[in-house]
């Protein structure tokens, strides 16, 4: 079989895939819809039990990765609400704008960037299909990398989507909202939902929330809700450096929540109203950004890689469209269930919005630079992945259902240890003879270090296979030789395989598996 069609067929899958997922996630408590007996709220999602607990963990990563590994960089914690001055000097008031067209007979809006790019999806796939007959034609003798760059067909599709993107960029970075709606109509497409090809016009649509401070409505006091956590850095920048004695290089990092009124809020966690960000921001000489931005794009994708994924799930993205405050951005793109999307930014911000902060608040944010004896306005690059969509990539790697050799089917996450909600669960093999009480007591000594799960309900396999469905790497079960000798069995999430250990290693053997050390460190 081609590896073309064997694609394909993961793509069909993989659809299903992200059902599937969807399905687990609810029923083993990772993320449930929000306010789900009111029928849930849209794009908008809670997390549950082992939900926070792998958010934790990813954050803990992130973290530990970011500040506690960089001596030159610190952590901050700054407050959603802004002062609105802070949006008009970052451009998100004049330009954080989606462009938006309704289609008339079915009353449905839509992304107008999307609906072209959904498009180019389509074209790319006709590609695909192309190399995948020709795949069955010359079976092992087939140079696809010969025929995407000599078949005509291919060739004239390709210049196709390169004539479609290049009129999509210049219709965004010189906003011609009329182009935008041309090119819609010269392609064809039509609203999915209808089939109907009769559209408004474009407009922008601004994605920032607002609401009211303190009792005083109107336009004073409106404020928002921020749509990027990275503000909060740039406006205590001379804070943190002076306060902590800082030296360009320097960094400081934040987690913290996000607010976008996303038009197309898709796909689970992966695009949501209310969301969480991890970003750096990275201020450097001006002029030495271009060195920095590379030095960052490495460090993050090892960071991604470190976790032994599929390293074929990730892939860099050069943008098209520079946001208005970057002079190099790509993005770490990650294959989820439902394609390769955008995980991660990293993106050279120039000084543009340390400038306009001086500018809009009159206050200077120079940087003396002892060493070259000179002050300027240091430029940033920053790293932005969303929590949320890291989230989303760990559940989609690490779900699995496995057949077994005696035939019976297993679903198993097969989450990094590290960040796995819990680290091990202890089982005592019935629930009299005092084997709760040595389960309690082996618990008690192991939840200092580790996140543990007491389980005596049902037959061990049926807690076994629990274990696995969500992600705990070991399971320790206590019967009765373990109240003679002090031994248990330990069984391991991914082989499967158990083994007679002393209470006395456990710690060591846990520890072992699951300390974040690895990913730091290799
Ligand atoms: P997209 O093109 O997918 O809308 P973006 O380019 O607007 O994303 P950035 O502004 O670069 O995203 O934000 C940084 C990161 O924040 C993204 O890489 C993504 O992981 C995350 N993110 C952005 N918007 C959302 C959202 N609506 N829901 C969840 N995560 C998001």
């Amino acid at each position: 079989m081609s590896l073309i069609f064997k694609s394909e067929k993961t793509m069909a899958t993989q659809e299903d895939k992200l059902k599937d997922i969807i399905g687990h996630a609810k029923e083993y408590g990772f993320v449930f819809p929000s306010s789900e007996i009111y029928d849930g709220l849209s794009a908008t999602y809670d997390y549950g039990q082992l939900g926070a607990e792998l958010k934790n963990n990813i954050k803990n990563y992130w973290w530990k990765a970011m500040v506690h590994m960089n001596e030159n960089i610190v952590g901050l914690d700054a407050a959603i609400f802004m002062h609105p001055e802070t949006w008009k000097a970052s451009g998100h008031v004049d330009a954080f704008n989606d462009p938006l067209i309704d289609n008339k007979d079915s009353k449905k809006r839509y992304r107008a960037d999307v609906l072209i790019e959904d498009h180019i999806e389509k074209i790319r796939a006709k590609i695909n299909k192309d190399v995948a007959k020709g795949l069955k034609r010359f079976g092992d003798d087939f140079n696809e990398e010969e025929f995407r760059a000599t078949n005509p067909n291919v060739l004239r599709r390709a210049a196709e989507i390169k004539s479609i993107e290049d009129r999509m960029r210049d219709a965004l970075e010189e906003e011609k909202l009329d182009d935008l709606k041309k090119l819609i109509e010269d392609l064809g497409i039509a609203c999915p939902l209808s089939g109907s090809k009769n559209w408004t016009d474009v407009k922008q649509f601004n994605l920032m929330f607002s609401t009211e401070l303190g009792s005083v409505s109107g336009e004073s006091a409106k404020i928002y809700l921020r749509p990027e956590t990275a503000q909060g850095i740039f406006v205590n920048y001379l804070n943190v450096q002076k306060s902590g004695r800082m030296k360009i290089p320097f960094g400081i990092a934040q987690i913290g929540k996000a607010f976008r009124n996303e038009i197309v809020a898709r796909q689970f966690i992966f695009r949501m109203r209310e969301f969480e960000q991890m970003e750096m921001q990275f201020f450097v000489r001006p002029g030495e950004e271009m060195k920095w931005y590379e030095y960052w794009k490495d460090y993050r994708i090892k960071w991604h890689k470190a976790l032994g994924f599929d390293e074929s799930a990730y892939r860099f993205h050069d943008h098209i469209k520079m946001a208005h405050y970057a002079n190099a951005a790509a993005d770490i793109e990650f294959n989820f269930p439902m394609g390769f999307k955008e995980l991660e930014g990293i993106h050279s911000r120039t000084d543009f919005d340390l400038k306009k902060h001086e500018e809009h608040s009159g206050k200077k944010l120079r940087y003396f630079d002892p060493e070259i004896n000179e002050s300027y306005v240091p430029y940033v690059v920053e790293t932005s992945i969303g929590l949320d969509r890291m989230f989303l990539a760990v559940l989609s790697q690490s779900y699995k259902m496995e057949t077994l050799e005696d035939g019976s089917e297993r679903s198993v996450m097969s989450i990094p240890p590290a960040l796995a909600p819990y680290k091990v669960a202890v089982m005592p093999l019935t629930k009299k003879d005092n084997l709760p009480e040595k389960a309690r007591a082996i618990i008690d000594d192991l939840k200092i270090d580790f996140n543990c799960q007491y389980d005596e309900k049902d037959s061990i396999g049926k807690r076994y296979r629990r274990q696995d469905a969500i992600g705990t790497p070991f399971a320790v079960t206590v019967d009765h030789q373990t109240l003679e000798d002090n031994t248990v069995t330990i069984r391991d999430r991914d082989t499967m395989k158990q083994e007679r250990v002393a209470i006395a290693d456990l710690h060591g053997i846990i520890h072992e598996k699951v300390n974040i050390r690895k990913l730091l460190v290799g």
